[in-house]
């Protein structure tokens, strides 16, 4: 049985973890993989140096190497064929249906007007960037505008969700943990002296400049949840998920979602967590009040591992992040996580691979990305945050106390003011 062979594969990982270290081992550390020449396969002098002829058939065969030398797939109607050369537009021309096409036709990049060479720049430099680019930097590097930069990683960022998450679900040891971000609060303008002194006796002390108590949490605040297959470093897998809290509910319905049912997940002592029991093989819970890790070294290290790098990200890199596009940022550093281990040319194509063979945006989809009015999503199902108009949601009134009727409003000259009685509604 298939849930038995796990629980036995991980009890032989705990007895190799508990035999403490290896001794015998030699003492000659390992050298990270990011310091080994063997990581260095690709650079940014050899993109500039490439033609632009060189730099197209790179993407080329990152887009279409499955179909065979010299092949490509009609984007329109899928005929997959050597189509005819059409030099005026540097593509295509399909034998099938005549229609014309580039290597970007039908990509996330579909209409991208900056160079090959500007671009596959831009990819490097974002998959160099170990612990986040920002978008203004790469606009200042390139001599493009923000917005531009902007869009073209927030795109990126969409492909790697989309791929990511539609790949196979986690199984075997797994570590779940969610963390919050966009807390902070901007303090008010209070002053200091004299001014503070006085604020503290007026009649408004302790209310903001709109007259209100000042919020203690951000209005934006999100958690996400991060769920890790544990494995040697580069074997890790990550899923990534956005919720408002950490309740069972949404939990539940993320670990279905990203988890075989033959796992065993281990997670904290929140209680967001208790309905994963019975559904998984086990549920081990590491007690954060008293030990970072069990007895039996079970712990959620891989987890809070992500977090910090998030962290670093925003402090040291991002500096802004809307919640609209948070998730987007969560997937991105777990698709840094994922390629540990891998040397730079096999991560600028993975991220270019998940760029270019997953359609057309879904967010993006009015950025230098013209598609006709009818054929993009409808705007509800743009983005991950969804808000409902204020006018819609009716007012609460709770229950009327005794006494507390209603006056009936008189019916105005226009009209406006009217109401109808409730007796007169229910007729
Ligand atoms: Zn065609």
């Amino acid at each position: 049985m298939a849930s038995s062979s796990v629980i036995a594969e991980i009890d032989r990982a705990l007895a190799r973890r508990n035999r403490g270290p290896n001794v015998s081992a030699s003492k000659k550390k390992k050298r990270n993989y990011l310091l080994q020449p063997a990581y260095r396969q690709i650079s940014l002098p050899e993109i500039y140096e490439s033609s632009e002829q060189e730099l197209n058939a790179f993407l080329e065969r990152i887009r279409w190497n499955g179909l065979g030398a010299g092949m490509q797939a009609c984007p329109k109607c899928g005929s997959i064929d050597e189509h005819y050369r059409c030099p005026s537009i540097g593509g295509w021309k399909c034998k099938g249906c005549a229609k014309q096409f580039t290597v970007l036709s039908g990509t996330r990049l579909h209409g991208m007007k900056m160079p090959v060479k500007v671009f596959l720049s831009i990819a490097m430099l974002f998959m160099e960037a170990k612990d986040g680019k920002s978008s203004r930097e790469l606009s200042g590097d390139h001599g493009l505008d923000h917005q531009t930069v902007h869009v073209l990683t927030l795109k990126i960022r969409e492909a790697l969700r989309e791929t990511l998450s539609a790949e196979e679900p986690l199984r075997g040891y797994i570590q779940a943990d969610a963390a919050y971000f966009m807390k902070y609060v901007r303090p008010g303008n209070v002053g200091t002296g004299a001014a503070l002194a006085a604020k503290a006796v007026q009649k408004n002390a302790g209310l903001n400049e709109e007259d209100k108590p000042s919020p203690v949490v951000n209005a934006s605040m999100h958690a996400l949840v991060v769920f890790v297959q544990a494995g040697p470093q580069g074997k890790r897998r990550y899923r990534m998920g956005l919720v408002k809290t950490e309740n069972q509910v949404d939990l539940l319905t993320l670990s279905q979602q990203f988890c075989d049912k033959d796992s065993v997940l281990v997670t904290d002592q929140h209680s967001a967590y208790n309905l994963f029991s019975g559904e998984f093989v086990d549920l081990q819970r590491v007690n954060h009040n008293q030990e970072f890790q069990t007895k039996d070294g079970v712990n959620t290290n891989l987890a809070e591992n992500i977090f910090s790098r998030i962290r670093a990200a925003v402090h040291g890199a991002w500096h802004r992040m809307s919640v609209q596009n948070l998730l987007e940022y969560g997937w991105e550093v777990a698709w840094r996580q994922e390629m540990v281990g891998k040397n730079n040319l096999f991560q600028l194509e993975d991220l270019l691979r998940r760029l270019m063979t997953s359609g057309r945006p879904t967010r993006f989809v009015d950025y230098w990305c013209k598609r006709p009015e009818d054929l993009r999503p409808p705007k509800e199902e743009i983005g991950e945050i969804r808000e409902v108009p204020k006018a819609d949601v009716s007012k609460k009134r709770g229950r009327p106390t005794k006494g507390s009727a209603r006056p009936q409003k008189p019916v105005s000259a226009d009209g406006k003011a009217a109401r109808v009685p409730a007796e007169a509604r229910a007729a």
